[in-house]
């Protein structure tokens, strides 16, 4: 028989399996069983949407049988079964597995974080056994096919037999070593208290053959042992249990058990709804993101079931784009199951939940920022962007849902600020929220306008995320106080500006902006700067951070903000221009490309000419 080699990705994978020194090897029945319970899933779903199937509820049931003669631990499924293909695709290949959502890139060298972050599914069984053997039989065929392997050099395929439609798969325990006790596997308690952990809410029955003992018939003190099969989870889906009986951990252990997520959850909250539209859900706010959440592969979504019957594992349609991170179920009794996709789409009672779900997570996120601020500010961090994302994206349609649960860096408080709290703390007759983009925090610091709004008494919201000007020129206003950049070049806090421009200074800066050409759209005197000598300033609703931003994308090249170079009149540098102007225009001309080559580097823009700057700065000295 011929072995076939595993992919690359998958060897390695495996190799880390086997020779893993991950400590909580148990979950490896966990992932079998949830393996076993999607498989019945599919099946349940044909037979409720065929009407040739007669399957019963009886016949959904996964079995785990421990045979300690043969060291092999088997769990059986009645679910939808493999055709050969999908044997050589779903366990030949790892990248074809759901949960094996880790970059190809990302080094497999730290083992016990890899299995500890990621639901490795299948494969995990190679964490306690020397040798898996599966033995499918897929619904709607004749056939049933054999996979067998002990390890990286490969597996085999072959022909079986088997008669009921379902998937069996028997483990060949490793042998005991110093450090490890495969052999707890073949207790019948250990095996039952890992389902009670780990599987008791599967929705079809887990069955064991349990031994007790019991008195003989016809005796007083004799026993005899005798074997009962019993379904040893209690199948209550843990949507469904009553939020009292439920702690912190249940909802933690589900989280990871559905695989939504390798860390811990921020945040979870529980619905009951029992009213005209009938429904469970539990939503999740994780505490990292998901590696590729901010790419266009993330697949938002919540697991849609009807009646406890899994319909979808992602329904996008129930949340909005911002709060696409949030992962959980949700059940109704009041959707259709023969529903086909698309017609979900556009059914009343999925909208009517969505938009219960959509509000339902703003209470809380509103909630956790007036209660809960630290975990806020660290949800904040992680998922703002999104939240942001969703002020700017649909014309702004969703702006005022929005709003109030943005935060940005304030100058005064040195910390994240919702925009409420900067308006409650607004300067009397202050009219106007003040802000500034840049690259970071500490270069917005460090700009001359910055300092020169704090000393008149105004806080200055810093903008550091390329989305944060866009979302709020979306915004355009809240609780009709305008924003204003500070960086803009008609930025008027009242008397500075007047007195800058006497009749000789406008011809000097006229001429100037013709040396200049039309790179900037004017020359200006300004006394914002204190004591920086010039600045490149923008007009209008194009800022010079927003050009930055847009000539990063595809389609954006070539957008430029109107700029104005701003020249601090109460600067020495004033004093030479005014000079040259007098005396020597040429040098009023190397002065000017000078000067706006420094306002292109203090912005972080790129010199257009760095050659003939430096001739410039060579021909000065
Ligand atoms: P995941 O379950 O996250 O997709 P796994 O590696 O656990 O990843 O499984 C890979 C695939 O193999 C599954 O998606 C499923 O299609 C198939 N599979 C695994 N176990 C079974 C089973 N008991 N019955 C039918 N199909 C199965």
């Amino acid at each position: 028989m011929e072995k076939k080699e595993f992919r690359s990705e998958s060897k390695r994978l495996l190799d880390l399996m086997i020779n893993s020194i991950y400590t909580n090897k148990e979950i490896f029945l966990r992932e079998l069983i949830s393996n076993a319970s999607d498989a019945i899933d599919k099946m349940y779903y044909k037979a409720l949407t065929d009407k040739d199937i007669d399957f019963k509820k009886d016949d959904y049931f996964i079995k785990i049988l421990i045979n300690r003669d043969n060291r092999t631990i088997t769990v059986e499924d009645t679910g939808i079964g493999m055709t050969k293909e999908e044997l050589e695709s779903n366990l030949g290949i790892i990248a074809n597995s759901g949960s094996y959502a880790f970059k190809k890139d990302n080094e497999l060298k730290d083992g016990y974080d890899i299995i500890g972050q990621f639901g490795v599914g299948f494969y995990s069984a190679f964490m306690v056994a020397e040798t898996v053997t599966v033995i499918t039989k897929p619904y709607g065929s004749d056939e049933a096919y054999q996979w067998e392997s002990s390890g990286v050099d490969g597996y085999t395929i072959q022909s079986a037999q088997k008669n009921s439609i379902g998937t069996r798969i028997v483990l060949k325990l490793k042998e005991n070593n110093e450090d490890e006790n495969y052999d707890e596997y073949l207790e019948e308690y250990r095996i039952r208290s890992l389902i009670k952990k780990y599987s008791d809410f599967i929705r079809y029955p887990i069955k064991m053959d349990i031994s007790t003992s019991r008195l003989k018939e016809g005796t007083e003190d004799e026993y005899e042992e005798v074997i009962e099969e019993k379904t040893v989870n209690s199948m209550v889906p843990i949507w469904r249990k009553n939020k009292n009986e439920l702690t912190e951990e249940d909802y933690n252990k589900f989280y990871s058990e559905k695989h939504f997520g390798f860390d811990e959850p921020l945040k979870y909250t529980h619905l009951s709804v029992d009213g005209t539209l009938r429904y469970d859900a539990i939503l999740y706010i994780p505490k990292e993101a998901p590696y590729d959440f901010y790419t266009k592969e993330y697949e938002k979504g919540l697991e849609l079931y009807s009646s406890g019957v899994l319909i979808m594992n992602k329904c996008a349609d129930l949340l909005p784009d911002y709060f696409s991170f949030v992962k959980g179920v949700v059940d109704s009794e009041d959707l259709s199951l023969n529903i086909s996709r698309e017609v979900l789409q556009h059914d009343r009672q999925l909208k009517l939940i969505a938009k219960k779900i959509k509000d339902k997570i703003k209470d809380e996120l509103s909630l956790m920022l007036k209660n809960d601020r630290e975990n806020y500010e660290e949800f904040f961090k992680t998922f703002g962007q999104q939240l942001k994302y969703g002020v700017y994206s649909d014309f702004g349609m969703n702006k005022e849902e929005l709003q109030d649960l943005l935060l940005f860096y304030s100058s005064n408080e040195k910390k994240m600020i919702s925009l409420s709290e900067y308006v409650e703390k607004m300067a009397e007759g202050q009219d106007t929220i003040y802000y500034a983009s840049g690259e970071s925090i500490d270069r917005i610091d460090k700009l001359p306008q910055v300092n020169f709004v704090k000393d008149k008494g105004y806080d200055v919201l810093y903008f550091t995320d390329y989305i944060d000007e866009f979302a709020i020129k979306m915004l355009q206003n809240y609780n009709e106080k305008q924003f204003k950049s500070i960086l803009s070049s008609d930025l008027d806090l009242g008397e500075e500006t007047d007195h800058t421009t006497s009749e000789e200074n406008v011809e000097m800066f006229d001429l100037m902006k013709e040396y200049l050409k039309d790179k900037v759209k004017e020359v200006k005197g300004t006394a914002k700067l204190k004591d920086h000598p010039v600045y490149l300033a923008s007009e209008g609703e194009l800022s010079i951070e927003m050009e930055k931003v847009l000539n990063q994308m595809p389609d954006g090249a070539n957008i430029k903000a109107d700029k104005v170079l701003e020249i601090n009149i109460n600067h020495n540098v004033f004093n030479n221009l005014k000079e040259a102007y007098e005396t020597d225009k040429d040098k009023l001309k190397l002065f000017t490309n000078l000067l706006y080559n420094q306002a292109l580097l203090i912005e972080g823009l790129p010199l257009e000419d760095p050659v003939e700057f430096t001739n410039n700065i060579w021909q000065l000295l």
